[in-house]
């Protein structure tokens, strides 16, 4: 009988991948690691048993956590990526010709390492890029002892609990709010919200609390079962997320960048919200 991954999405519901062929197996020092194939959705990397990534539908995720931001703020030089340790987004975002700077704090540095060996697909060559540095540290820790500051801060992490529970608190909000350059954009990774609406609700209440201009918006990533992903959108500056249909095309156009997900027309969509998330968010 062949090998399977079976992940439990909520009590009394698993989802199950065929192991086609198993890659690589560790416990790092953060976290248990698995990287295998499964013949549909190609290689496909697992932390603490929650699918992170699959070479199938990646593209999804990486590219509307990066344009959304990138696009609509316009004139992004630096990037703060958080977690994001397959590559995926550091490649997304440093298609963006106007980028000098990505700085990309993972805290394991054998995410980094075995995504590159198994999966370079998602990476691309990203990682040896001149305007990327990464940076083996606890996001938190990073960002309460840098004087940098970034256009974008985009947080690609794991769901709260071990390493990634700190980044959705107030504390890291907080953080990532002195670490913003004026108008700076701030997107956060919050989830499946159907079956993790408490996560999407209690990072609006922490964004209520901070950011003058702050709502998530969705996208569909079909293994993150249980409906729309959500991420988070905080920011200072309401202007962003304002920008309008004809200015983001005339960006897009501009940037001369390929995409498989995202439009500029999907883009303003995807922050109109079903009514259960408003509700849960405290928006009408
Ligand atoms: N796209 C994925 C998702 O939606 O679940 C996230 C992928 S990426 C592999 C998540 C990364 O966040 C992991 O490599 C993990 O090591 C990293 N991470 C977790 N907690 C962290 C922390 N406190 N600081 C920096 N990186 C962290």
């Amino acid at each position: 009988m062949k090998a399977e991954y079976r992940e439990e999405i909520c009590d009394g519901c698993d989802q199950r991948f065929s192991i086609d062929d198993p890659l690589y197996e560790i416990k790092t020092d953060h976290q248990h690691l698995i990287i295998f194939r499964n013949r549909y959705f190609g290689r496909v990397l697992a932390l603490d048993g929650v699918i992170q990534t699959t070479e199938a539908d990646e593209f999804i995720y990486h590219e509307m956590m990066a344009h959304v931001p990138l696009l609509a703020h316009g004139r992004v030089h630096r990037v703060l990526i958080i977690g994001g340790g397959d590559g995926g987004l550091l490649r997304e975002v440093l298609r963006h010709r106007d980028i000098r700077r990505v700085v990309q704090v993972e805290i394991d540095a054998s995410v980094i390492d075995l995504c590159r060996r198994y999966l370079p697909n998602h990476s691309q060559g990203a990682f040896d890029d001149p305007r990327a540095t990464v940076v083996i540290d606890d996001g938190m820790h990073f960002l309460e002892h840098t004087d940098e500051r970034f256009d974008v801060i985009l947080t690609d992490s794991t769901d709260p609990e071990g390493p990634a529970e700190v980044l959705f608190s107030r504390r890291y909000y907080a953080a990532c709010q002195r670490c913003l350059a004026p108008g700076g954009i701030l997107v956060t990774q919050n989830g499946v919200a159907f079956l993790q609406l408490d996560e999407v609700r209690v990072s609006a209440g922490h964004f209520n609390h901070l950011f003058r201009d702050w709502h998530f918006f969705g996208a569909s990533v079909p293994t993150y079962v249980g409906g729309i992903m959500t991420f988070g959108w905080a920011s200072d500056d309401p202007r962003p997320r304002q920008t309008d249909r004809k200015t983001l095309q005339e960006r897009f156009t501009h940037s001369g960048i390929v995409t498989r997900y995202y439009t500029p027309q999907l883009h303003g969509a995807a922050f109109a919200l079903p009514q259960y998330i408003l509700d849960a968010i405290g928006k009408t």
